[in-house]
Order: C-alpha cells, then structure tokens, then sequence
C-alpha cells in the first residue's frame, strides 16, 4: 500500500476544513492559546516504513495520549496486582467525574480516565522515579529525546481541581499510597509530555508488534498485555465516544486534549492524528475526521 499517497491525500482533504469546527481546550491556559489551523498526521508499519504529512513534525501537548504508556509501565512492572486498584470497564461518565468514585468506593473505572490515570500515576510513584521513567520509556521508543513541557505542567497544577479533587478521593479511600501532591505532579507533568504525530507514531509501534520494541526488538510488554491495552484503547481510549469511534473506525485509539489521536491497526502499523480544535467530546474534531478517512481509503480496521 502507499502510505505515503494515502496520507498526502488525507491533508489535502484535511486542510481547508481547519477552523471550520470545534474548539481547543480552554480549560488549560497554556492549551487556549494553541492555534487550531494546523493538522499533522504520521504512522509507522510494523516493519518500519514511515508516512507522514502536514505538520507532522510540529510537536504538541499529548495529554491523556499519555495514559497509554504509564499505563503499559505499570502493567510491565506490576503485572495483575495493578488491577486491585482500577478497574476494566467503559465509564460512560465524563472523563473528570468523581460521582462514579464515591459509589464505587475509589476504584477507578479504567486507567483511561483521570482518575485511573491518577491511580497508575501513584502506583508509578512508588516504583521510584516515576516521570524520568516515562521519558526514558518514551526516548527510548522514539530514539529521540523527549521532554516534558514545565510551563503546561504548571498550568494545569494552577486549574487541576478537579484532578486534585479525585486524587483526595481516592486518598480518602486508600487507592493511592503516596502524597497527593507527588501523585499529581507526576500526573500533570506526564500529561505536559510534548511530542509530534511521527513520534508519537514510532513510540506507540510495539502496540502493532505484539508488544515489541520498535527499534531493538525486546519486549516493552508481553502479547497478552499488548492485546489488553489495544482492547482498553478500543473501548475505554476515547471519552464518552468509544462507541462511536468503534462503530465509525474500529481502531483501538486513545485521544487527549491537546487535539492528538493515536490509533493502532494490530500486527500492521500506527498512526497519530493531530489537530487542537475539539468536538464536543473532547476528541479532535479533524483528527476523527482523518481517521475515518484513513479507514475508508485503506480498509484497515479490526473489524
Ligand atoms: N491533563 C488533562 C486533565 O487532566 C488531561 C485530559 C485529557 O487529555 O483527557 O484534565
């Protein structure tokens, strides 16, 4: 298949549509300012080849795209013991809720919402050096050095009430071992990780290698654990519209945001969208747009 074709396509189609719908995230100030007339998009195939287009190269904030990877830190280094602490299953409820905390005594639905992210960021923390661990990770997957964005990170540990709000919950409920501070330093610090489409693209590449290291071949994590963190991005990776993203796309794909989407074709390749401005969901409005169109033009999906 041309890739690259493919992808050259989707920008041209792509382009004039920015501006033209959704917003970019305003609840975070150094997000508000992030201009929503750009569109990149990347994918990498198991094997290595490389397609990229539009601003591909621009990096941005990958927010909660970076669930994926603390999430496959923890599982690497806890195995099942993880899942004593945050549960499997869609939430169905907004991804900052704390109702469904109460009712279900501090046990996060799933690692994808902010507070099971939070309850994996703690569980991270009491590995030891918990965000030089996730950059490690990250470098290492992508063979480049990457950072996370300290003026971001402090934006949102000035508006996180919400997330501190969830972190004192679960404190309360005994789901986090450690300071709520240090949980949520390393949580808002994770989710300021600036990275680009094709980065974003070549550090996911295990999740379509059966847990494979992209560049080296060792395993990031086994392939049992692989197909559970694809089958957590299908249905959990997306806010409230897993659904919708499984009947349209049919990807495992997690969302932040910044506006990135990355999406995962099992056993052939990876993709990253981006684009800030959001719908109403919280996922990139053109960046879903993109992908459906990928699906489209290629027939790649896992259904
Ligand atoms: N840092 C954001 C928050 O905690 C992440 C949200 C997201 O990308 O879903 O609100």
């Amino acid at each position: 298949m041309d890739y690259q074709a493919i992808l050259d396509d989707i920008n041209v189609q792509i382009r004039p549509l920015l501006g033209s719908a959704g917003q970019v995230a305003s609840y975070i100030p150094a997000l508000a300012r992030v201009s929503p007339f750009q569109f990149g998009i990347a994918l990498r195939t198991g094997d290595g080849q490389e397609a990229e287009a539009g601003d591909s190269a621009t990096p941005f904030s990958i927010q909660s795209m970076s669930k994926v990877f603390s999430l496959t830190l923890a599982m690497r280094s806890l195995g099942e013991t993880l899942w004593e602490r945050v549960g499997r299953e869609p939430s169905g409820s907004p991804f900052n809720s704390l109702v469904q905390l109460e009712t279900e005594r501090g046990i996060p639905r799933n690692p994808f919402i902010n507070a099971g992210a939070i309850a994996v960021a703690d569980r991270l923390l009491s590995l030891g050096n918990a965000k030089a661990n996730l950059l490690a990770l990250l470098s290492g997957l992508c063979a480049e050095v990457i950072h996370m964005d300290s003026e971001v990170a402090q934006s949102e540990a000035d508006t996180g009430f919400r997330n501190a709000a969830l972190a004192n919950f679960m404190k309360a409920f005994g789901t986090l071992d450690n300071d709520v501070a240090q949980v949520l330093d390393v949580y808002f610090n994770q989710c300021a990780i600036s990275m680009s489409c094709m980065q974003v693209a070549r550090a996911a590449g295990y999740l379509c290698r059966d847990g494979a290291h992209p560049h080296d071949g060792s395993q990031v994590v086994n392939e049992a654990q692989t197909r559970r963190i694809n089958a957590l991005m299908l249905t959990c990776g997306t806010y409230d519209a897993a659904g919708e993203f499984a009947f349209r796309i049919g990807l495992p794909c997690k969302s932040g945001v910044g506006g990135g989407i990355v999406a995962v074709v099992p056993d052939t390749l990876t993709l990253c969208v981006w684009s800030p401005a959001l719908d109403n969901t919280g996922n990139s409005h053109l960046g879903r747009a993109a992908l459906e169109l990928f699906v489209a033009k290629t027939g790649l999906s896992v259904f």
